[in-house]
Parts: structure tokens; sequence; C-alpha cells
């Protein structure tokens, strides 16, 4: 029997639809391996549990969604009836939730030629750079997210994207890629993976 090493990453929708698909048909041995400070790997290896129900109910194309958009220069830009700002050069980070659909959402934040709709698409017609982080879920954590971010990055203008909800705004600022920051990555992780 061949064996094929392969991650295991509970946040990859292909992956994880991939092996729900053919989980009766291949012989699935799933185990953990640890990353020491120095990026070397530790002889620890320890075989785990795939939570198939657990999977089952989260693999489907739905949940919250960052977009990471670069400024270059300060511009002054209108976002809809919420009034014009003037927006400092660095990043914005943006946080929304598709319930069903993410994919084609992501898509169409995308696209610079559409019609204006929501705050975001205001800022994605005239930034620069755009990278999306999807956070697929069953449950909408889009506001859980957005206070996580509050507490490491600038917010944006009050309101935007929160005309639905109590938060302070669903728009952030930093200077630097937060990319870059381990703060971000640490705040992400909370949402990202899951522990059944
Ligand atoms: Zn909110």
């Amino acid at each position: 029997m061949k064996k094929f090493p392969i991650n295991f990453d509970q946040t990859d929708f292909d992956f994880n639809t991939t092996i729900l698909k053919f989980r009766n048909d291949l012989m699935i041995l799933p185990r953990a391996i640890e990353w020491k400070s120095d990026l070397s790997m530790s002889k620890k290896v320890k075989m785990l549990e795939i939570p198939w129900d657990n999977l089952q109910d989260e693999v489907k194309d739905r949940g919250s969604y960052l977009l990471v958009l670069k400024l270059e220069r300060h511009k002054l830009i209108e976002i809809g009836r919420l009034g014009k700002f003037m927006f400092q050069k660095g990043y914005y980070i943006y946080v929304g939730s598709a319930m069903s659909n993410l994919r084609a959402r992501i898509k169409r934040h995308k696209q610079k030629r559409k019609k204006m709709h929501w705050h975001i698409d205001y800022l994605t017609r005239v930034t620069d750079g755009f990278l999306s982080i999807p956070i697929r879920s069953s449950q909408r954590q889009e506001c859980e997210i957005a206070q996580a971010l509050s507490s490491i990055l600038k917010s944006g203008p009050a309101g935007f994207g929160s005309s639905d909800c109590k938060c302070l705004t669903h728009l952030f600022w930093s200077e630097k890629s937060p990319l870059q920051m381990e703060t971000f990555h640490n705040a992400l992780q909370r949402f990202r993976i899951k522990h059944p």
C-alpha cells in the first residue's frame, strides 16, 4: 500500500470536501506533528481522530471573510451615504460574512466594476491590492472577529459595514501589512481552527 503524507488543514475547503467525498475509499491515518520554535520538527507524533460529524457540518461554502486591501496613497473617498472620508495610505482590513455562497461573495468583491451596494464596494474599486481570507463556519462570526481586530488594529470610519449590528465598524487600518503581524495571526487562529 502506498502512503501519501498530506497536510490536514481544517480550514482548507477544497481539501476537506475531497476527503469527505472519498472517506470510504481511502484509509486516512491523520497524525499530528509538532514544530519547535526553531522550526525543526520534534520526534513527537500523535495519532488523531478525524471529527467527521463536525466536518460534515462545517464543510459548507459559508462563513465569514476578511479582505485585506492596500491603498498606495492618501485619498478622499466617498462611501455612499456614510459620507466622505480621508483614507490614510496603508492596509485596510474588512470583515464580512456570507452564510451561503461565500466563494461567490469573495469573487464579487474582487471585481472593480460593479453596482455599488455595500460600503466596502466604494473602497475595493480604488484600492491596489486584494487578499481574501475565508473563515468557513456554520456560525456567523463577523462581529466577534471585528471585536478581536478592534483590539489590535486602528478602527476605520464609524458605521462602515456595521449598519445592521452594534459594532463601531467592520473596517480596520494598519500602516504595515497585517500579514506580518503576529497579533493578527493569533487573533485569526481563534476563529480559523475549530476544535470539536
Ligand atoms: Zn458587527
